[in-house]
């Protein structure tokens, strides 16, 4: 079975979000990037972030403006509190307030359990974990701090936290990755407990294997692609597209009754393939 089609193309509605500002963490690569994109041309106005790569972070700027909507690109390590704090408060002085935070920035830093130090598992929860607690915080006290703006959008906020179906799969090898996006569902049902009486919609997108530079092994060979597609009862590997639509539509009044839930988008994945024949 080859990977048929890619995601549907042209399908993001322009006005959808007119008039609404979101901020987007690690968005000059992969999903982050395709999402700021994607959020740009729904309308809203972008801040992308990124930790390294300003030349990808203005190339991605300068794609977002040609839709007519504004972006700037910010620079934060979102693991450091002092730069997140700067970052948002920078973006509600430049661009007025934030409406939309797609907390994306993440990371990898693999080992088998017995070789992983502690500096490895540290950083993937640094950045995984606290990076999308510091931002969110950050975010929602703007978010309280305006309140709703019907003519903008029936919530006060908006966060969609990313995350990934190893918030649910197991992951031999990585039990620093698993662990963060386990953290990262809990954090996600937790906030949206606690701020939906403000109005404010937390939600999470799990994405399943989508093609990035954050797993080039997977997918960079046919070999590899063939092996993958195992686990993808829809046949096909994802496309950075497939993620930012999902953000879109969250992040969009069409999902305003849509609170503290995971939207996996995965092909399947999360179906457990191998017990179609067996089990
Ligand atoms: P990527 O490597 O292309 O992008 C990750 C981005 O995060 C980069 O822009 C990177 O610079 C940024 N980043 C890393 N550390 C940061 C920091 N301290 N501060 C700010 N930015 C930082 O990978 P991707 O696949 O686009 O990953 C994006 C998110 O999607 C991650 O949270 C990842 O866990 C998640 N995800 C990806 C997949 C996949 O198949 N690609 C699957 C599930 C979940």
């Amino acid at each position: 079975m080859s990977s048929a089609g890619g995601a549907p193309q042209n399908v993001i509605p322009a006005h959808l979000l007119r008039g609404q500002k979101a901020l987007v963490t690690g968005a000059n690569s992969g999903i982050g990037m395709a999402t700021a994109i994607g959020l740009g041309r729904a309308g809203a106005d972008v801040v992308v972030n990124y930790v390294a790569g300003r030349d990808e972070a203005e190339k991605v700027v300068e794609e977002i403006t040609s839709f007519g909507v504004r972006a700037a690109a910010y620079e934060a390590d979102v693991s450091d509190e002092d730069q997140v704090v700067a970052m948002t408060q920078r973006m509600v002085e430049e661009f007025g307030t934030i409406d939309i935070l797609v907390a994306n920035a993440g990371l990898q830093r693999d080992a088998q359990f017995t070789e992983m130090t502690l500096a490895q598992w540290q950083k993937v929860l640094d950045v995984n974990l606290t990076g999308q607690f510091l931002c969110a915080r950050e975010a929602t006290k703007e978010f309280l701090r305006r309140g709703v703006v019907p003519e903008v959008s029936s919530a006060a906020g908006k966060i969609i936290c990313m995350s990934s179906v190893h918030q649910l799969i197991p992951w031999a090898g990585h039990v620093n990755y698993a662990s963060s996006k386990g953290g990262v569902a809990m954090m996600m049902q937790t906030l949206a407990q606690e701020l939906a009486p403000k109005r404010i919609r937390v939600n999470a997108v799990a994405p399943g294997a989508i093609k990035t530079p954050i797993n080039r092994d997977a997918w960079s060979t046919p070999e590899a692609e063939q092996e993958l597609l195992q686990l993808i009862p829809y046949g096909r590997v994802g496309d950075t597209q497939d993620i930012a639509h999902a953000v879109v539509a969250l992040a969009s009044d069409l999902m305003d009754y849509v609170v503290g839930t995971t939207l996996y988008v995965d092909g399947g994945m999360t179906l457990f393939p191998g017990f179609a024949t067996g089990g």
